[in-house]
């Protein structure tokens, strides 16, 4: 290759990585987009079903549409998502993808099988996350960007069956629990949801779609009245504001007061109920007391109708927090009953792949090339 074609066919790659993906446009702005380029209203439809009901990865797949129309479009939007860098499946049949984006960065999703032949997938909405959990591996890795709206549709596509009916697609769940906060990406968030709920696309129910965040208090608020029925996770993962503060530093931002008056409002704007995570960590938080005093301060914040807690096994990470052991995650949990709190214990899925958010990231990254190689 000569130094000038060398140097089109990177700044042709830059200008690729610029343009939207195909799958970032909602079906009012693919019709505007479509109305642009001089084409019958019918167009967009087809091309928003292609892309979101018919999971189609590259125009050429869109055999019914004008070949100049393909071209056309391929010049303004870009069409794939994400390259598998790794593929990973648990002796559980949890499995988890690394995904590389069209600018390089890489990102997790997991999509974990339930008994009944349902699946959840787990989705990432940023390349790393900016608030620093200490226990968690993608807080180590700080902020490289937000997600695109199409670029956290496409992990759910990567798990789902093309050209079949809504309920015959095989992804029942859509958790916003992989890497990064999804409150921190909001509007990319919400336009996702909106994307997976199309009917012209997956059609999924809102119900069953979960968005889970660290607190971010405002933004909880401002969710409660977007109209959606998506449930909400808040990590709360502490009693009070001293053990809080200390794992999580949004907490020095956003207290623990004001998180549960946010996941009050939440509740009572859409009568859904709240679930809090509390991932538990041996010495830390996960005393009987400190179920005590959780039971209390929840109790006050919201009827008992409107919460649920969910104990999540700790997955260890480099950060050297440990795993509390059964035995005091079951006493925990018969405290939070005890006092009135419904209360499940999370299983602990894909141990063995280490598919807790981030992890897989930070591992393949520090394996070699040649595991990487044999990962794919
Ligand atoms: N940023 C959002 C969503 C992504 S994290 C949030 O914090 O809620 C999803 C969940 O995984 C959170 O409850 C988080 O605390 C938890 N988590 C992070 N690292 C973990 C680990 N190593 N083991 C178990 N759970 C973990
Ligand atoms: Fe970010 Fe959630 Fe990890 Fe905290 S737990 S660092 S908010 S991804």
């Amino acid at each position: 290759m000569t130094t000038l074609q060398a140097t089109l066919s990177e700044l042709h790659d830059r200008l690729a990585a610029d343009r939207p993906l195909a799958q970032d446009l909602t079906l009012a702005e693919l019709e505007v987009l479509l109305a642009e380029l001089g084409q019958p209203r019918y167009r967009a439809r087809q091309v928003f079903h292609w892309l979101h009901g018919r999971l189609a990865t590259c125009w050429e797949q869109m055999s019914d549409l004008p070949a100049a129309l393909r071209r056309e479009l391929a010049e303004r939007l870009g069409a794939v998502a994400g390259e598998v860098v790794a593929d990973q499946r648990a002796a559980d049949g949890t499995r988890k993808l690394l995904l590389r984006l069209r600018d390089g960065q890489q990102i997790e999703t997991v999509g974990i099988p339930a008994r009944d032949g349902r699946l959840t997938v787990c989705v990432s909405t940023q390349a790393g996350c900016a608030l620093g959990c200490g226990f968690c591996a993608t807080g180590e890795m700080g902020l490289a960007r937000n997600l695109s709206a199409g670029e956290i549709v496409s992990q759910v596509y990567q798990f789902a069956t093309p050209h079949a009916r809504p309920e015959e697609r095989g992804v029942s769940n859509v958790v916003y629990m992989g890497m990064g906060e999804p409150l921190h990406n909001y509007a990319a968030t919400l336009k996702s949801v909106r994307l997976l709920a199309d009917p012209l696309g997956m059609g999924m129910s809102e119900r069953r779609i979960t968005i889970s965040t660290s607190g971010l208090a405002p933004r909880m608020r401002q969710l409660a009245h977007e109209g959606l029925h998506v449930r909400l996770a808040v990590s709360l993962h502490a009693p009070n504001d001293a053990i809080r503060s200390s794992i999580m530093p949004i907490n020095r931002r956003y207290p623990l007061a004001e998180v549960l008056a946010a996941a009050r409002e939440y509740a009572a704007e859409t009568d859904r109920r709240v679930s809090f995570e509390y991932v538990m960590l041996g010495g830390v938080n996960d005393a009987p007391e400190h179920a005590a005093e959780l039971a209390r301060v929840l109790r006050t914040a919201l009827p008992p109708a409107l919460l649920h807690v969910n104990l999540i096994p700790y997955n260890p990470t480099a950060a050297g927090f440990a795993s509390s052991s059964a035995a005091s995650i079951r006493q925990f949990a018969d405290v939070l009953r005890a006092n009135g709190v419904r209360v499940t214990v999370r299983a602990s899925r894909g141990r063995d792949i280490a598919a807790a958010c981030g992890q897989l990231k930070t591992e393949t990254n520090r394996a070699n090339r040649s595991t990487i190689a044999a990962l794919g």
